[in-house]
């Protein structure tokens, strides 16, 4: 990416190429009709099959069961270990309830929410994954 510091406001550098466009995930400016983006990971056919926003909503209420929703949007693999993880943080918190007569099983819905947001947020598959970096679990 080239950042240049001219007296022209960004504007006009927009209009007057009138054959590019700005790339819908990180604003680049791309050639019109660019297959994908040289900044992030932004590819054509996947805001051509827009079937991207309904699929976040369906991705939430499938995370009802752990990791569901990561599958839905084809990440098998991190619907795999949000699967697995419920394992032990079922245990956990079942112990925990054990321990604070009921009060434990308020955890795993923290869980729960900390799957449903990261089924929402994650892309869908076209994106390849990247490493999960901002993820301190
Ligand atoms: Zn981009």
């Amino acid at each position: 990416m080239n950042v240049e510091y001219t007296d022209a406001p960004p504007t006009e550098q927009q209009s007057g190429g009138a054959n590019t466009m700005p790339c819908p995930y990180c604003g680049n400016l791309l050639p019109k009709g660019a297959p994908k983006c040289n900044c992030c990971d932004w590819t054509r056919q996947e805001t051509e099959t827009a079937e991207g926003k309904a699929s976040d909503a369906v991705a939430v209420l499938l995370s009802i069961i752990p990791g569901l929703g990561h599958i839905y949007k084809g990440h098998k693999l991190a619907g795999f270990l949000w699967m697995v993880g419920a394992v032990p943080a079922g245990i956990f918190v079942l112990l925990a309830a054990f321990a604070s007569a009921g009060f434990g099983v308020g955890l795993f819905f923290i869980y729960l929410i900390a799957v449903m947001l990261h089924a929402y947020a994650i892309d869908d598959w076209a994106v390849p994954v990247k490493d999960d970096e901002g993820e301190q679990y």
